[in-house]
């Protein structure tokens, strides 16, 4: 699952390649990449047509590209393994390409959709006043978002009686934040992952969140040097990855600030990553 920093780095893509263009047609290879939009393939090819690509937008891990002159916005679920593509005309088709998108200019390239298990897809939907497409209104603005608000994010930490990291994942009080970032934060913060919320000064919360704006910005960084090419890709894949983790995936190594080798435990169906020395457990209470 690409995390907020990569799908930036598409939206970047996107908006220098494919905001403006008017789209001539679009041509759905597989229906199971359209399955979000209930009337069907057809009806979904037939509403994008004719309109001009408005400015890409994201929210989170969300992204999606506005209709002009129409209250709707075409809505990208990556899933797993699904990937926007800018593609010349002439360049083969891909094995799993799903959707293309060919537009009404002389510009020699197209958009394309490839979804290897097709758990993704491209979904129509009608905007809320704010421009958001309706079903992702509940989402929270992310930490990188100009308006968020970060006081009311900590008023939320000290009234839930929840988790640090659980608030981190949860999509309803800041959005973006995956299980990788959430680790990364931590570690930077020295903030045990299972610290109850309601116990963070607001210095505290101020500190966690200026490092989740790091590891995205250094995340962003990366990603954005790597992206200067006609090929817009999401696969959850950066070189940031590779080089640049303190915590996740570092399970026995040496943590990078103290050397006491670095604990994984089994989180909610995944893992979560810590040094049990500068990220003490919090004492139980009842
Ligand atoms: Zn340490």
């Amino acid at each position: 699952m690409p995390e907020l920093p990569e799908v930036e780095v598409v939206r970047r893509g996107l908006e220098r390649w494919v905001a403006h263009r008017t789209v001539a047609d679009t041509e759905v290879l597989h229906p199971r990449a359209v399955r979000r939009h209930l009337a069907g393939a057809d009806d979904f090819a037939h509403r994008l047509k004719g309109h001009r690509v408005g400015m890409p937008s994201r929210r989170g891990k969300y992204l999606w590209l506005p209709l002009e002159d129409t209250d709707q916005s075409v809505l990208a679920h990556l899933g797993m393994s699904g990937q926007l593509l800018v593609q010349p005309h002439t360049a083969p088709d891909e094995k799993h390409l799903r959707i293309r998108v060919r537009f009404a200019d002389a510009l020699d390239t197209e958009l394309r959709f490839v979804d290897q298990r097709t758990f993704g897809g491209l979904s129509l939907h009608d905007n809320t006043p704010d421009g958001l497409p309706d079903v992702i209104a509940h989402i929270a603005r992310d930490p990188l978002d100009p308006l968020f608000d970060d006081e009311a994010f900590h008023q939320a930490l000290r009234r839930k009686r929840t988790t640090i990291k659980r608030a981190l994942l949860d999509q309803s009080l800041i959005s973006g934040v995956g299980n990788i970032y959430a680790d990364e934060a931590l570690w930077r913060a020295r903030l045990h992952y299972e610290r109850p919320t309601a116990t963070l000064t607001r210095p505290r919360s101020q500190e966690l969140l200026g490092h989740v704006r790091d590891v995205m910005n250094a995340a962003l960084a990366v990603g954005g040097t790597s992206f200067d090419s006609l090929y817009v890709n999401v696969n959850g894949e950066s070189g940031y990855f590779d080089r640049s983790l303190d915590a996740y995936g570092r399970e026995g190594l040496p943590c990078k600030r103290c050397g006491t080798p670095m604990r994984r435990r089994p989180w909610m169906n995944r893992s979560s990553y810590f040094c049990p020395k500068c990220q003490r457990a919090p004492r139980v209470s009842s």
